[in-house]
């Protein structure tokens, strides 16, 4: 297998409260990265600044388009190189919350993905007491791995690294799924000492990838100690750099990507998973891109049908139009495995099934102007099914859409038995076309 080596940059801090000698800092550090060829710098959790009291904190925290970040926008067009801004306080539209953010900035300034904190480090251990919800919001979503010159990379902050379940749904899909996990972290010297190390290598190790997680260190003020120490995991658990120093300093190291598929072709953990006993789903981000929507035929329990008619896609399921819809909107959600039966779904596929019909079903009702859904699964001969294949037909209704409202399940019973009706592929394509735009932002 052919090496892929890219060059990383990571950022090691002792940040204070002045925002101005925390970027001058950073500014030094990303100038010794380009020299030293890194393609994509790291920076720790709180680089923006670290104070005292929650008041101090909530004062100085700027939104995305504030100085700091457009500072740091700038020196990555400068310098040509991306940067993972972890852990920037973003002041919201709430007055007295802000959220911990993870930037990631491409080599133009532009920023390319944006993920907030959704574990809060409200924690008593020992002396240590610390309540991170006081004063931030938690991030309601996960974000999809994003492609860098350094490498797919799956975004989280700190008190993250604590969730395995977490980083597995950031790097289980083999195609999609993060290369690099980072923790851009300020580890409290206290749970540093007992966990860091160990935390970072059974990520690394259980998900076989990259972990790299830049971080604070020292005293931040009277009350708060970092742990350093810096690292970065390679997807055997071995630390390839650990950066046991007390003051702001950069290190770069080179990663070959391709040890990834080696250590995962030797030992498949993710392909030895036990579908059938558990499962692994994400309620955020379902949708996941489509490929190749054209004329393919794909097959659909005895029928076929074309990829085309595909308007929406997550891991295990497709929404597509219908043929012959009983009322304007009427579509469908399979699994994209071909299972006759609902008992014969493994439990992932029935949650990512009812997530993706909880979603198309939501967009749907709204396009169409409905008031009301139908949500209905024939399952058997006998139940009415007549398409060999697992679906769910989402119907949205409208007041008086029939006479007596149940009148639709003898509609769905019956409609799809007349020779009459049926639409044309164009047709299908066409409305799938307009349905994409509600899933997928960026598509034709
Ligand atoms: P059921 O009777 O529950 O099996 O539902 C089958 C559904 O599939 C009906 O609503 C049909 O209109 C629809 N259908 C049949 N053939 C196609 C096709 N080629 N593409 C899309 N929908 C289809």
């Amino acid at each position: 297998m052919s090496s892929k080596i890219v060059r990383i940059g990571v950022c090691q801090l002792n940040c204070r409260d002045d925002k101005n000698i925390n970027f001058k800092i950073g500014e030094e550090l990303i100038k010794q990265a380009k020299k030293e060829e890194a393609k994509i710098v790291f920076f720790p959790e709180g680089f923006d600044f670290i104070c005292e009291s929650k008041s101090l904190t909530l004062e100085k925290a700027e939104t995305i388009d504030g100085p700091i970040i457009n500072g740091y926008r700038r020196l990555a067009k400068e310098n040509q190189l991306w940067i993972s801004l972890g852990g920037f306080h973003q002041r919201t539209e709430v007055e007295d919350r802000i959220l911990n953010s993870h930037l990631i900035i491409n080599d133009r300034g532009e920023i390319v993905s944006h993920y907030s904190k959704i574990h809060l480090f409200d924690v008593q251990a020992g002396s240590l007491r610390i309540q991170e919800s006081d004063y931030t919001q938690a991030g309601s979503s996960i974000i999809k791995p994003i492609e860098t010159p350094g490498g797919r990379i799956g975004l989280g902050i700190c008190y993250d690294l604590r969730f395995p379940e977490f980083a597995r749904l950031l790097t289980v899909s083999p195609e999609d799924g993060a290369q690099i996990l980072t923790y851009p972290s300020a580890f409290t010297k206290h749970t540093g000492e007992a966990h860091w190390e160990i935390l970072l290598r059974s990520r690394a190790i259980e998900n076989q990838c990259f972990v790299v997680a830049a971080a604070q260190v020292g005293f931040h003020n009277t009350k708060r100690e970092s742990y350093g120490h810096s690292l970065v995991v390679d997807p055997w658990g071995k630390i390839l750099l650990d950066m046991n120093l007390d003051s702001p300093s950069i290190r770069t190291i080179d990663l070959d990507l391709s040890y990834i598929e080696q250590v995962r072709e030797k030992m498949p953990i993710i392909q030895h998973r036990r579908k059938d006993l558990y499962t692994l789903i994400s309620s955020t981000n379902i949708a996941v891109p489509i490929k190749n929507i054209n004329n393919e035929k794909i097959r659909w329990g005895q029928l076929e049908i074309t990829a085309s008619q595909i308007f929406f896609r997550s891991t295990l399921s497709i929404g597509l139009v219908n043929k012959k819809p009983i009322v304007p909107g009427h579509v469908l959600v399979s699994p994209i495995r071909c299972v006759e039966r609902f008992s014969q779904l493994y439990p992932e596929e029935i949650n990512d099934l009812f997530l993706s019909t909880q979603l198309v079903s939501t967009k749907i009702e709204e396009f169409y102007q409905g008031k009301s859904l139908s949500i209905a699964i024939q399952d058997g001969e006998y139940a009415g099914q007549t398409v060999k294949h697992v679906h769910v037909h989402i119907l949205p209704r409208k007041p008086s859409d029939f006479e007596e409202n149940d009148t639709i399940y003898h509609e769905l019973a019956h409609h799809d038995k007349k020779a009459k009706g049926w639409r044309s592929d164009d047709e299908m394509a066409q409305e799938a076309k307009l349905l994409r735009k509600l899933f997928y932002r960026d598509i034709e």
